[in-house]
């Protein structure tokens, strides 16, 4: 172990990280964190919306009760609206990110 690394006594000693406003998170865009991006099939969507209900980004956007598209603002790529969707074969694939 290194003897130069000093073990802070409490949290008070810890060096301040990120700070995020109280009540909302929507201008961090946390989307660019993804490094799989969840792609609708559209054909295959019977709308039963579990993906919207699994979803803890608040990341999967209705329209009239249908499907409508993701936020990729916001979605981490995190594939549980991939994984809880009941189609055979999937309405949602997880994909490689491809950063611009
Ligand atoms: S879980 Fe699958 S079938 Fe259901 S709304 Fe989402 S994408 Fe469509
Ligand atoms: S991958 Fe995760 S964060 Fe993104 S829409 Fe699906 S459930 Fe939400």
């Amino acid at each position: 172990m290194n003897s130069d690394l000093k073990r802070p006594k409490g949290w008070k000693e810890l060096p301040a990280g990120a700070v995020l406003p109280a009540g909302t998170a929507v201008e961090y865009h946390t989307g660019s964190w993804r490094t799989f991006k969840p792609v609708w099939i559209e054909k295959k969507c019977i709308h039963c919306l579990q993906c919207w209900i699994i979803c803890p980004d608040f990341s999967v956007l209705v329209k009239d009760q249908k499907f409508d598209r993701f936020d990729y603002d916001h979605c981490k790529g995190c594939g549980l609206c991939a994984y809880i969707c009941p189609v055979k074969g999937k309405a949602i694939v997880m994909e490689k990110e491809v950063k611009e």
